[in-house]
């Protein structure tokens, strides 16, 4: 049983690995749990930081900092 590295797993989480090595990924994830287990949670973080990153974008962090000069 040959496990990828982690980085393996977080790129494809990212789903920026190539088709032919993401399908040996899955293919090693159906067999090995704990595999499954990291990729699990690799996919979990990423998916929390895409939405984090949209939150942000949506909240429009300029808006709240538009302070007026103010004369001294
Ligand atoms: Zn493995």
């Amino acid at each position: 049983m040959n496990c990828f590295p982690e980085l393996t797993y977080a790129v494809y989480a990212d789903g920026e690995l190539p088709a032919e090595e993401a399908a040996q990924v899955e293919e090693h994830l159906a067999a090995c749990s704990r595999c499954r287990r990291l990729a699990d949670s690799l996919q979990v973080e990423t998916r929390a930081l895409q939405q984090a990153l949209q939150a942000d974008e949506a909240a429009e962090p300029s808006a709240s900092r538009q302070n007026p000069p103010q004369s001294a």
